[in-house]
Formats: C-alpha cells, structure tokens, sequence
C-alpha cells in the first residue's frame, strides 16, 4: 500500500459523532466542489471547458443553486448551454429527418420494426446529460477514502477501536467498504474488518429503526408525555442511514 496518504480528514470525521463517516467526508467534499467552482475560478478557461463539456446532474445543480451565488451559476451554466446547443445541433437534424421519415412510411413499413433512429437521437441525448463533474470527482475521492480506510484499518490499532466503537456507516458505504475490502485486506485481516462493520452496521441498523420507530409511537396520544429520546431527528437519521446523505 502507499504510505503517503492522507489520513488526517478520515480521523477528523472518525472523531465526530455521527451515522456515516464516508457521508460526513463526502459532503465536505462536495462543499469545497461548490465554493470552488462558484468562487474566483468561475471564470478560469479550463473549469470553463470543463462544464461545458459534462454539466452537473440535478442534485449538484442544486447544491449550486442553493449556495445562492445567482451570478456565478448564471455565467458557468450560460456558456454550458451555449456549448450543449451547439453539440444538439447534428442531433437536432437526424431527430428531424427520422421524423420525416417517419411520417411518410406506409402501413405495411410501418409494421415493421420500430423507428431506431429516433431511439439512437435519444440516447445522444441521454449521453449528454448523464455526465456530472462533481460525481466524476466525488467517485474518485470516495475510492480514495475507502482504500485510506483500509488503509489505516490495516496499519493503526487505534483506528481499528475507533471504527468498532463507530455508529457503522449507511448502507451504501458500508456496500462499498465491503466491495473493496478483498483487493487490499486478506486472511485474518479481512476477516476481521468483515465481522466487525458487519456487527457494527446491524446494530446500528437496529438502534436507528428503533428510535424511528418511537417516533411514530410519540404520534400515540397515549405516549405524549413520554420523552422523545434520540428520536426527535430519528427521520432524517434513518433516511440517510438508509440512503447516505439524502437529506
Ligand atoms: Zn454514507
Ligand atoms: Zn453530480
């Protein structure tokens, strides 16, 4: 394994309370993803060529839109659309042409197979709007953060207590730890790391669908004077435990 990797952001977020640790750094991430693009480099030539070529998918749209920098998001998406009008351009005309086409085919034409240029003119499309800078960049960081997991899981005792004493992650990160897990980890190792964010997550499972549970119990009119517990924000725990960072 490298030994210069950076372990420092995985201990910050190990020494924080909370559902996900690899939500916790996603989501700095994507922070610094947002200032940084809406920032000083909005106008820099090669962010610029960047955006036009891939875009942001709706919830990183969002994420910008929401940072409330009208301005900055205005200027990137403008010559975005600039760039992906003229990239429609060709499939503009083959849509148009397999549409004529279309229209003029006989009957008997038309019981045969179905049009597939026009599905090809949509598939174009969907290539073109599938793309998302801050998903390419965040996929990239995530694998890097779970091999550093691994990593330090591997090499620092300390660590190994701090994740067994951890509140596990939310299922997808938990997934991908697993995933990745056999191509750095083997034997005792693994085994290890296996059985433990294995009891960890399941237990941490239980502990988050009880306390949403209670939840819904507190709308009983009979337990209205009972105390909420850890239950007040047992929605959104769960729904991010469920699905990372959903809210
Ligand atoms: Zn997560
Ligand atoms: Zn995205």
């Amino acid at each position: 394994m490298n030994q210069h990797i950076d372990t420092i952001p995985v201990w910050d977020v190990y020494r924080t309370d909370c559902e996900c640790p690899l939500c916790a750094l996603a989501k700095k991430n994507e922070e610094e993803y947002v200032d940084n693009f809406l920032g000083a480099s909005v106008m820099e030539p090669d962010r610029r060529v960047e955006v036009n070529e891939k875009g942001f998918c709706r919830r990183h749209f969002k994420m910008m839109f929401d940072a409330g920098n009208r301005l900055g998001l205005a200027l990137m998406t403008d010559t975005y659309m600039k760039r992906t009008i003229e990239k429609l351009a060709d499939n503009a005309k083959k849509a148009a042409k397999a549409g004529a086409e279309e229209a003029q085919k006989g009957f008997i034409a038309r019981m045969g197979k179905k049009n597939a240029d026009i599905g090809a003119c949509a598939d174009e499309i969907f290539d073109l709007t599938g793309r998302c800078i801050f998903c390419e960049r965040l996929n990239t960081a995530m694998d890097r953060y779970v091999y550093t997991f691994l990593y330090m899981y591997k090499h620092e005792s300390d660590f190994r207590r701090a994740v067994a004493e951890s509140k596990g992650f939310c299922l997808d990160h938990y997934a991908q730890v697993m995933k990745a897990a056999p191509q750095h980890l083997s034997g005792k190792e693994l085994g290890e790391l296996i059985e433990t964010i294995t009891r960890i997550e399941m237990e941490n499972l239980a502990r988050v669908e009880k306390d949403l549970e209670w939840f819904t119990l507190k709308f009983d009119y009979r337990n209205r004077d009972k105390p909420w517990g850890a239950s007040q924000d047992a929605v959104e725990r769960s729904v991010n435990k469920m699905r990372g960072g959903a809210v």
